[in-house]
């Protein structure tokens, strides 16, 4: 049992307010695996104003020294990889090993990437009579969902603390623990107090309090559409400069002249990545009419391929959902597949065989999916593909376009140019050219409803900087 019963508030760990916790679950058995307060309006109140106490000062530090604590919280985050990879696997259900790398090993190269990132910034330039400086924005509220729970957290911390901001961390309530570790780092790292604030707590108490807070200046969410829309009404209330990293329905084209197995599987496994809870998940696989039923029974394989199981066990290739209450969302959204008519070729709602424990979904695919099923609409955030068949190119980037969200896509062709000509006309705020791998200085983010701002690399720090003229003599 992990029972972590302090906020970390100005540099120091203090009890919270209130005397509720939040219990934390092992997906793969079930049971609790820790706690951590359950904060409310006055911790939020008392980080706020520590977090406003501390800013004066850490605004107006050199550049070279922010890019050398960044640098230090990153080496940190190195030394502590295996716990975060292997609390996150239990926390939210991904195989240790990827989730080493991929929760552990890259929020520290995120954390670390700012310190160059910093040193190359223009924070000043003469525009005709004018010094245009820029500077840090103020206070930040940086509220985080729970599949990537470290690498959202760095995302937002990172860039924050070098432009010189002072932020206060809101984890999810569903996977907070690696944020604890993330303040431990901050503080062997030398982080001034009320530089970096904590507090855990639910959205609708603390979430809701922090981004009402008068002192707070710039709201950073990552998290659903649905409650991303709250966060901007609300912050809307004071003015407050927001960030919205939201949902995705995100598809991946494979063209006609494709190597259709090659793609099938590289979509398939971005898709199920995870156990599909990856905001960028390619959840909708778009191929030509005449590939479709050879696209499904590829897809099919792919997934029989899986080996579902405990996370921490090194055969474990899929692990479970993160809750039980998120495993209902997910095996509804399977049954609602099945009744408007998609045909179901692999997985379904009910638990796989052999495990009689843990939040698992069966690995799950439609074929023959039309545009207007709600499988195809919304996002389920499981281990769900559905497979939709397109007539021609125009139509395929039609119906990729056709949705709300606009996060992430994928495209595959044999011809590097028709692909790339593809991926210019698809809205969406990232695309993966023939299995173009992730790029942690890209700039990352949504059109439409998947939000607005970027994250990371150098366009990351933009949502953490203010612009001033200085009208000179
Ligand atoms: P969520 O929206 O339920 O919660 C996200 C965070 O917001 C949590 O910390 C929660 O406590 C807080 N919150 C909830 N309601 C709030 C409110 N009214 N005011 C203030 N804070 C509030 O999302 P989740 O279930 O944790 O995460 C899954 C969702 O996040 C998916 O929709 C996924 O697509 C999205 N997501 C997006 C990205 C991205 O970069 N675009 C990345 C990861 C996840």
């Amino acid at each position: 049992m992990i029972v972590r019963d302090a906020l970390f508030i100005g540099g120091s760990w203090v009890p919270p307010a209130g005397d509720g916790v939040i219990e934390v679950g092992n997906a793969a058995t079930e049971e609790v695996m820790g706690s951590v307060p359950d904060g409310g309006p006055v911790d939020v109140d008392r980080a706020a104003t520590a977090a406003r106490a501390a800013f004066d000062e850490w605004s107006r530090t050199s550049v070279d020294e922010r890019a050398k604590v960044v640098e230090r919280l990153g080496e940190a985050l190195s030394a502590l990889v295996p716990e975060v990879g292997t609390v996150v696997a239990q926390e939210v259900g991904m195989p240790l090993s990827m989730a080493t790398v991929i929760q552990g090993a890259l929020p520290a190269l995120v954390m670390g990437s700012y310190g160059s990132i910093l040193r190359e910034v223009v924070f000043e330039e003469r525009i005709g009579s004018s010094l245009v400086v820029r500077e840090a924005a103020g206070v930040v509220a940086a509220i985080t969902p729970w599949n990537y729970p470290l690498h959202q957290a760095v995302a937002k911390v990172a860039p924050a603390l070098a432009a010189g901001c002072t932020v206060v961390l809101k984890p999810s309530e569903v996977a907070p623990l690696s944020a604890f570790l993330l303040a431990e780092a901050a503080e062997e790292a030398g982080l001034p107090p009320g530089v970096l604030n904590l507090v855990t707590g639910r959205g609708s108490a603390a979430g809701e309090a922090l981004v009402a807070h008068p002192e707070v200046d710039v709201v950073s969410f990552t998290g659903s559409t649905t409650a991303g829309r709250k966060v901007a009404a609300l912050a809307a209330q004071s003015i407050k400069r927001v960030t919205l990293e939201l949902s995705g329905k995100s598809p991946s084209v494979v063209l006609d002249d494709a190597d259709l197995s090659e793609a099938v599987n590289s979509a398939v496994r971005q898709c199920m990545l995870n156990s599909g809870q990856t905001c960028i998940a390619w959840s909708r696989l778009l191929v030509p009419r005449h590939m479709h039923d050879q696209a499904a029974e590829l897809a099919a394989d792919v997934v029989a391929s899986y080996v579902l199981g405990d996370p921490l066990n090194p055969s474990t290739t899929l692990g479970p959902v993160a809750t039980g209450a998120h495993r209902e969302r997910v095996r509804a959204a399977i049954q609602g597949g099945v009744d408007e008519g998609a045909t179901l070729v692999a997985g379904g709602s009910h638990q796989p065989d052999g495990l009689d424990r843990g939040w698992f979904v069966s690995p799950t695919v439609f074929a023959g999916v039309e545009p207007g099923m709600t499988v195809a609409r919304e996002e389920v955030f499981g281990p769900v593909l559905a497979v939709l068949p397109y007539d021609g190119e125009d139509d395929a980037v039609r119906l990729a376009n056709d949705t709300i969200y606009g996060l992430s896509a994928g495209v595959f062709s044999a011809d590097r140019e028709r692909a790339l000509g593809v991926a210019r006309r698809l809205r969406a705020g990232m695309v993966d050219v023939n299995g173009g791998g992730f790029n942690l200085l890209a700039p990352f983010g949504g059109f439409k409803q998947s939000g607005y701002g970027r994250e990371l690399g150098r366009h990351g720090l933009e949502a953490y900087l203010e612009t001033k003229s200085l009208q000179l003599p």
